[in-house]
């Protein structure tokens, strides 16, 4: 079964609230949260959908840069191409625009690679859990994404989550370091018991990094994303050697080659998943396989997904048994979506969905209403 169309969305989705990382607001609401979605057509008139979100402040791809990459080359390499060849689809995108240290824009392949699962499934007529051949969960729980300037807001945050059913809260720390420590303090002591991890999004020097770790073991907090800049390998070590914390990378682990040369320089104890962030689900489940294989803790992860992206996350992280909660916070700031009905989560967790490929339909007149 051959590909014979591949058309792209461009879509602006209003949001309720701005994310801030070290780097400044991921997006401003009036930027809202911008994706390409990606509608595939086999030769029997079969439809998968995939999608690219970027976040500009968080890697180097821009919406702009995904629709142009896949309408200009991504998408021409595929047509044609054999469904059921997944890695024969990845290595075309990949002869089009090369991979480096990381896939080589990873969020624009990601976009084909879900719409060809998605479609492959399709045609299977299973769910892509399925596909992915492990059932060590059907849900996934959602952690609740704490962006605050103090701790009193971060507080009222954890408060608002913890009566929306959250059990889980990632806190942005690394952008208002003297405040750091209280604000993730402010979470622990209003959610006590409920997990709850920060990510620097490589916001401190080593020393920086050595010293909040110290803070968050007196927090009884467990696990520390991304504390220091991704190629610094060096930094990685050390604070390792330093704390008793486990150190979740996130931006570091981009790129399978480049996690392998992490676990030969024993700087890894555990790995953030993105699906979109690795250039889809292909090469996705292939790093949750070496993460299980080298015997790291493997958190899940997203770039304020929405429902495509969310939805391809859910299938992986319950076929890989992810139990703790995990920050795909799509529904937490995006407002409106192009789903024909809303993503099954109740209490803040997220059922795998059982019709066939990503199981969520898409309202195309909804395309129209958001379409930049
Ligand atoms: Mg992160």
């Amino acid at each position: 079964m051959r590909i014979e169309k591949i058309e792209v969305f461009p879509l602006r989705l209003p949001m309720k609230a701005v994310l801030t990382l070290p780097r400044g607001p991921s997006r401003t609401l009036e930027e809202g949260k911008r994706v390409a979605l990606v509608k595939m057509t086999d030769i029997d008139g079969r439809v998968g959908w995939g999608e690219a979100g970027p976040s500009r402040r968080w890697s180097a791809e821009t919406l702009e840069s995904c629709v142009s990459s896949i309408r200009e080359y991504l998408a021409p390499a595929l047509i044609g191409h054999e469904v059921f060849d997944i890695a024969g689809a990845h290595a075309k995108m990949n002869s089009e625009l090369a991979s480096g240290i990381d896939p080589g824009q990873p969020i624009a392949k990601a976009a084909l690679d879900i719409a060809l699962h998605d479609l492959l499934c399709k045609r299977l007529g299973i769910p892509l859990q399925d596909w992915l051949g492990a059932r060590r969960a059907s849900s996934v729980k959602l952690a609740r994404l704490v962006s605050a300037a103090t701790p009193e807001a971060a507080a009222q945050i954890t408060r608002d989550g913890l009566a929306e059913g959250y059990q889980g809260f990632k806190v942005k720390v690394g952008h208002h370091k003297a405040l750091d420590a209280q604000i993730v303090r402010a979470v622990v002591e209003t959610a006590p018991g409920a997990c709850v991890w920060p990510d620097a999004n490589q916001g401190y020097t080593l020393d920086e990094a050595i010293r909040m770790a110290r803070a968050l073991e007196r927090l009884g907090i467990q696990l520390f994303e991304q504390p220091v800049p991704m190629c610094d390998v060096y930094a990685m070590r050390k604070l390792l050697q330093a704390t008793t914390l486990t150190i979740a990378l996130d931006e570091a682990a981009m790129g399978i080659p480049f996690v392998i040369e992490l676990i030969r320089r024993e700087a890894v104890e555990a790995l953030a998943i993105k699906v979109s962030k690795v250039g889809g689900i292909h090469y996705a489940r292939q790093m949750c396989d070496l993460a299980l294989n080298a015997g790291l803790k493997l958190i899940g992860s997203g770039l304020m997904d929405a429902p495509i992206g969310f939805a391809a996350s859910v299938h992986l992280f319950a076929a890989y048994g992810i139990a703790d909660p995990v920050d795909l916070n799509g529904p937490q700031f995006i407002a409106a979506d192009y789903l024909a009905k809303p993503f099954p989560i109740e209490r803040q967790t997220a059922r795998v969905p059982d019709a066939p490929g990503l199981g969520i339909e898409i309202d195309e007149v909804k395309l129209k209403r958001y379409a930049l």
